[in-house]
């Protein structure tokens, strides 16, 4: 499994504008490279290389950046083109899609620029990095991270590090290798619906803090509401700021809700079972997550992070088909609209049974779990 460990740098003034003119020009030769693969219709890797490679060279980058570029290139048009699969970017015709089709893909100054080996190399005791800048070698340059990320460091980083620019700090996004641990055979199944009301309820019938970031999501989008309203350069910088702020509580929420649904399963026994959100592909990421709604984007990074922290703990996962999990009755298996008068309850037409509602949707995704580990457990049986 590959994780992904975020360290931020603190250059000293010289080492920040090597840094700062080395992005820049791997940025520049990254919309040259791309409008060369747009007009000429050449994206694969190796192609592109070849088409870029003296262009990149007359600019002043030496070989390995100039690979590096033109891979980062030919990577986002590959990315692009999952995304329209994908249908992320509306159907065929639609403005965003041909706003997206219709231009050379660009790369802002900001943009991550991997580096592999070669031109960066990281002095992990000294919590130090040097680089190949356009002035040259840089380093040693400091970075900051936790006893935690620096013992994944030490054991696990492979390939490549991308530079990033981000809210004017400097970070280096390190790639970390960590072997599959064989998962455990699980007893039983903790079902996990995901929700508005309750970002996550599990079946034994524990919910999992929405109050606190509805409270924040809410009083967001009444600030967001006013500054759309006043629409000035600033109100859109904070604009910016606020959404950044909100996706990383978002985040920090997610993280805490994950750990404690795999703790509690690990300490059970017991595997997961999660409802199949559909076809998100590792690759097709949301690129813009201020497009879609918040939510709907930090669903699906719940459900990403609790699969995440399972693996990494050796707990099963399954991903269940998410039909009529709301509807259906988990005591006695009738399925009816009429057995959920409202968002919050759930009363069984048939049986009688009566249960908050995201508690019985959870027990039918548990149920399904079981049924699901035994197809993918006896691979014979179909
Ligand atoms: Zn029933």
């Amino acid at each position: 499994m590959k994780i992904v460990v975020q360290v931020r740098l603190f250059p000293d003034a010289a080492q920040h504008a090597a840094l700062r003119a080395t992005l820049d020009l791997c940025n520049e030769a990254a919309n040259v490279a791309s409008t060369q693969a747009y007009q000429r219709r050449v994206f694969a890797k190796q192609s592109l290389q070849r088409l870029t490679y003296g262009q990149l060279e007359d600019m002043g980058l030496s070989a390995q950046p100039a690979i590096h570029v033109a891979r980062k290139v030919s990577g986002a048009y590959a990315t692009l083109t999952a995304n329209i699969q994908a249908g992320n970017l509306g159907k065929p015709g639609s403005k965003r899609r041909q706003a997206a089709e219709g231009r050379p893909i660009r790369f802002r100054r900001d943009a991550a620029q991997p580096f592999d080996d070669r031109c960066l190399s990281w002095q992990l005791a000294a919590r130090t990095v040097s680089i190949w800048t356009v002035a040259g070698r840089s380093g040693p340059i400091r970075f900051g991270c936790s006893d935690q990320q620096h013992a994944l460091l030490l054991a696990h980083r492979r390939g490549e590090s991308d530079l990033v620019r981000r809210d004017g700090k400097w970070f280096l996004y390190a790639t970390c290798d960590i072997p599959d641990a064989p998962t455990k055979e699980p007893d039983g199944f903790l079902g996990v619906d995901l929700g508005i009301v309750n970002l996550a309820t599990d079946s034994d019938g524990r919910d999992y803090c929405g109050k606190a970031t509805n409270r924040v999501r809410h009083r967001n989008q009444r600030l967001r509401a006013k500054l759309q309203a006043i629409g000035t350069k600033s109100a859109k910088r904070l604009l910016k700021k606020r959404r950044r702020k909100e996706s990383r509580f978002a985040a920090d929420t997610n993280h805490r809700i994950a750990k404690s649904i795999v703790t509690e399963a690990e300490r059970t026994g017991r595997g997961i079972a999660l409802e199949d959100l559909g076809g998100i592909r590792d690759r097709v990421r949301l690129r813009r997550p201020q497009r879609v709604t918040l939510h709907s984007w930090a669903f699906h990074q719940l459900g990403q992070y609790i699969a995440y922290q399972a693996k990494r703990s050796a707990v099963a996962v399954v991903h269940v088909d998410p039909a009529y999990t709301s509807q259906g009755c988990s005591a006695c298996g009738h399925v009816a609209k009429a057995n959920r008068p409202n968002q919050s309850t759930f009363h069984c037409r048939s049986c009688g049974f009566a249960e908050h509602a995201d508690r019985n949707a959870a027990r039918n995704i548990a149920a399904r779990g079981v049924t699901g580990w035994a197809a993918v457990s006896l691979p014979n049986a179909a």
